[in-house]
């Protein structure tokens, strides 16, 4: 008796019934999530597999159970089934092939019958271990994905960690110089007061004062930029973006920043004759953005010119750009430049209380207001800070 014939010729509506009684079951919940064909997909071909492992020309070759079974296994690996449900799903196949033959196998022989019942029964449950086996491999694989992307994460996270340890050190480093020198002058400036109480506001008294009064102000600015940086990071700095009218924008930097100039005699000459009349910015960000461009450049230049202008760069996107004719910036500097805390260091002027914070605001200023910096610079000829904003 052929029983892989009547498996073969009812294969249709055996698969049908299978997938059915598969979708159907309460105990099978990864189906609720899957379409009807995604349970479907690889149940035909194993039981085309069985059927021609029942044929009794070919009932040793268990090959082609083998591979369908494999391929079933790393599907419903894929598909999120529990083990037990792929077990339920091979007793609910045993269920259906047996209904489908009881007509068959109630005219064989109790011989036939045995054998078929028992082949049957064998060729399952290798197509179940074999199933298991491909899940598990489909599962362990799913694991080493997971355990990689840990391991990134797990960099990224260490990489956090080291970078704020790091910039919190830097920060007390930076604020050691001022910190040092406040406290020196101000015992200075005791011990003058112990030895000579007459002389309150000598010379001496009052340069310490002062040097006092300028570390104090660069801790300040150095907390308060090191803040600015931290709200950015956070993503807690907000826009307020609003209808801005640049030449009156860039008119109230310029007034502030003048007197810097004219301390060093160098021409500031503001250029707005290509400028879009009106944009839509966050007014304070700007001026903040050309604050401290224009103040760098007027710092870092003992003479000649600091040229600002402002044009419309295309239909998108107008820019400002701050020329000076002053000390240039290395090609090397010139990456490091927008990294909180970096000075190039045999430039720096001697009046410069930089806290080498401004470029990292600005460039952070920038980004928020989806925008663009670009620098160009040569060593002793001078520097070009462009900024490209969205009109
Ligand atoms: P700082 O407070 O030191 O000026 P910035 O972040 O504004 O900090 O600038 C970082 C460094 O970039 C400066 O210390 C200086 O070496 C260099 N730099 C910035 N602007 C200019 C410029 N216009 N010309 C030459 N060097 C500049």
């Amino acid at each position: 008796m052929d029983f892989s014939q009547t498996l073969t010729n009812k294969s249709d509506a055996i698969v049908e019934q299978w997938v059915k009684a598969v979708y159907q079951d309460e105990e099978i919940e990864a189906t609720k999530e899957l379409t009807f064909k995604a349970v479907r997909n690889s149940l035909p071909r194993v039981l085309k597999a069985l059927a021609t492992v029942l044929s009794e020309s070919e009932k040793s070759d268990l090959q082609t159970v083998v591979d369908a079974s494999l391929e079933h296994g790393l599907l419903r690996a894929e598909q999120g089934f529990e083990p037990a449900e792929i077990a339920r799903e091979y007793r609910l196949l045993r269920f259906v092939i047996f209904a489908f033959l009881e007509e068959d196998l109630l005219k064989a022989s109790p011989v036939e019958l045995l054998r078929a019942v028992r082949l049957i029964d064998t060729v399952i449950d290798e197509a179940i271990a074999r199933c298991f086996n491909s899940y598990t491999h489909g599962r362990l694989q799913e694991l080493e994905q997971l355990q990689g992307q840990l391991r990134l994460t797990n960099q990224e996270l260490t990489r956090l960690v080291r970078a704020s340890q790091d910039s919190l050190s830097q920060l007390a480093h930076e604020l050691k110089t001022p910190l040092t020198s406040i406290i020196g002058y101000a015992d200075l400036f005791l011990r003058q007061q112990r030895q000579n109480p007459q002389l309150k506001d000598s010379a001496s008294n009052l340069q310490s004062i002062e040097r006092v009064m300028k570390s104090g102000r660069l801790i300040l600015r150095l907390i308060n930029d090191t803040l600015e940086i931290s709200r950015y990071d956070a993503g807690r700095m907000i826009l307020q973006p609003t209808a801005t009218d640049v030449r009156e924008l860039i008119n109230s930097v310029v007034e502030i920043i003048e007197p810097l100039a004219l301390n060093k005699e160098l021409s500031l000459i503001i250029d707005c004759d290509r400028a879009p009349n009106q944009v839509t910015t966050d007014p304070l960000r700007v001026q903040q953005i050309l604050t401290n461009l224009l103040s760098n450049a007027i710092r870092y230049t003992d003479s000649g010119t600091v040229h600002l202008q402002c044009y419309q760069e295309s239909e998108q996107n107008w820019a400002i750009s701050i020329t000076d004719t002053g000390l240039g910036i290395s090609s090397d500097a010139q990456t490091k430049i927008f990294q909180p805390y970096f000075r190039a260091v045999n430039q720096q002027p001697q009046d410069s209380h930089g806290t080498g914070l401004g470029l990292a605001i600005v460039s952070r200023l920038v980004q928020l207001l989806h925008g663009e910096i670009k620098v160009v610079s040569q060593l002793g000829k001078g520097s070009t800070f462009t900024v490209i904003l969205p009109l």
